[in-house]
């Protein structure tokens, strides 16, 4: 569909939903006032894409929202258009002569915090583009919360001390239905041109999310702080996907919290660990834009580009494939590999595997799990396995090397996460189940049809310990 001349231009980004979208209702109501039209966009990025490994799932996903949206708004009288242009300089250029044509008189649009695309805003910016943003992938922009000496904290208990002070005056409540802003018209269709694999497992549409975050809130909340950590209850909420690609905004789910426990900011409430873990969320988004490196996936920690990683492309593929006799850690990758989804206790083990008892560097598992996460997130993936290997921001001391067998134990005890998801091991009892596959007199230790274990537990983390002490501090 043509852009009509001198549109207001709504642009798409991480922020795939109707509701509470300030840039959305921005260029609405800029439209309304001057009497122009309004014409909602996406440009995709599918070279971008590839080189940057986006999971086919969450791109499956991202296209079935973007119909959802493409109905949704045409019945408020909002064409929405998707454009191929390959990569962000062709975004530009695509914007730039947009409007040399007379298409465009304003485009509105959310900021994100990875470097390049902020790089690209700036880029727009300085060259004068008519272009307005609004900054609310998280509750509090970046570079919001600071410290005493006006800096980006580095540690998590203190930004999040301050995080809660200062939403104590930041008002909650969502932004307000958008009302039609013309008479219906057709839907248009998108489809993205990239490799994509099915995620109908999950549903999309702002309803369906909505309609989980409630029944989070009303039937999980209260008991997150004690269950959150064993896979096999499914009591956390799984909204992930609905944030990464912001089919859901981080207002909307502290205001359903709020709902449940109205005084969950200033003081201590059940709701206390689910809270903690929006703010974890606003911690690495906020890092990103102060430490620009991390979007390069550079080490946070400097002593770690000392660290000689063993990076054995067979050990790499067993642990990808869940083939390493290890059954917690095996569940939880085939988990990931059947689902696009793992749960967080699970995504520690087995960051921790590959960087401590494998030795990998862990941004062969950050691609990896980019490449197959629906919920794929830079900000939270480049944060969560530099926290694991030890190489981050107040992150897990690399000395601190989780010992799967006993994680195996306290989170998944009856072994009924494990066995979800590793048939072969169906018939083995609770009490074998979380060794490691090893070959005894007697045998195998667990199963014939499950793989041998790839490495020893106590001669991984003794390696691990000699190795990973490049990062002890100097004194
Ligand atoms: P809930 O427990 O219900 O939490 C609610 C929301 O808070 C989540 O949906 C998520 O948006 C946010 N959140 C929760 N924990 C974290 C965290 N530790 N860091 C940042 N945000 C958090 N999360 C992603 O969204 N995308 C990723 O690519 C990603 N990669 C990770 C990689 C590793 C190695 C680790 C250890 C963690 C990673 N996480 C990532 C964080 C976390 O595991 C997931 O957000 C969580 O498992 C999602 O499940 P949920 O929606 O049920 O979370």
């Amino acid at each position: 569909m043509d852009i009509k001349s001198n549109s207001v231009i709504f642009w798409f980004r991480n922020d795939l939903r109707i509701s509470d979208n300030q840039a959305l209702t921005q260029a609405k109501e800029y439209a309304d006032k001057h009497q122009l039209p309004l014409h909602a966009i996406y440009l995709a990025t599918p070279a971008q894409w590839q080189q940057h490994d986006q999971a086919p799932i969450q791109l499956d996903f991202i296209e079935r929202q973007l119909n959802q949206l493409s109905q949704s708004l045409a019945q408020l009288g909002i064409p929405l258009s998707m454009f191929n242009v390959n990569d962000f300089q062709a975004q530009m250029d695509w914007l730039i002569t947009q409007q040399q044509d007379g298409h465009i008189k304003q485009v509105f649009a959310g900021l994100e915090p990875e470097w390049n695309e902020r790089q690209r805003d700036q880029t727009l910016l300085d060259s004068g583009f008519p272009i307005t943003f609004t900054d609310e992938h998280c509750l509090l922009p970046p570079m919001s919360v600071k410290n005493q000496h006006g800096m980006m904290y580095k540690v998590f208990t203190p930004f999040k001390n301050r995080w809660r002070e200062i939403m104590q005056s930041v008002p909650v409540e969502p932004l307000g239905k958008l009302t039609a802003f013309a008479a219906p018209t057709q839907a248009q269709p998108i489809t993205l041109n990239c490799d994509k694999t099915s995620s109908q497992q999950w549903p999309t549409g702002e309803k369906a999310a909505h309609q989980l975050l409630r029944q989070f809130c009303k039937q999980n909340l209260a008991d997150y702080g004690e269950q959150r950590d064993y896979p096999a209850l499914h009591v956390t909420s799984q909204l992930s996907p609905y944030l990464a690609i912001g089919i859901l905004s981080p207002r909307q789910c502290l205001a359903a919290l709020l709902a449940e426990f109205p005084n969950a900011i200033v003081e201590k409430t059940p709701a206390e660990m689910w809270l903690n873990e929006l703010i974890w969320r606003e911690f690495y988004r906020h890092l990103l834009v102060a430490f620009p490196k991390l979007s390069r996936n550079q080490n946070f920690n400097a002593l770690a580009n000392n660290i000689q990683w063993q990076n054995n492309p067979t050990d790499f593929q067993k642990w990808c494939d869940g083939r390493t006799g290890y059954p917690i850690v095996d569940a939880a990758m085939r988990q990931l590999n059947t689902t696009g989804w793992m749960h967080n206790r699970l995504r520690m083990i087995v960051a921790s595997f590959l960087t401590k008892h494998l030795l990998i560097d862990w941004r062969w598992g950050e691609q990896y799990f980019r490449q197959k996460l629906i919920d794929g997130d830079l900000a939270a993936n480049n944060g969560g396995w530099q926290w694991s290997a030890g190489t981050g921001c107040d992150a897990q001391p690399y000395f601190r090397i989780f010992n799967p067998i006993e994680q195996s134990k306290k989170f998944d005890p009856d072994g009924k996460f494990i066995k979800d998801f590793v048939p072969e091991l169906a018939d083995v009892n609770a009490k074998q189940l979380h060794q490691a596959n090893t070959f005894t007199e007697k045998g195998y230790l667990i199963s014939e049809q499950y793989p041998l274990s790839i490495i020893e537990h106590k001669a991984a983390r003794e390696r691990a310990m000699a190795t990973l002490s490049v990062m002890k501090k100097q004194n």
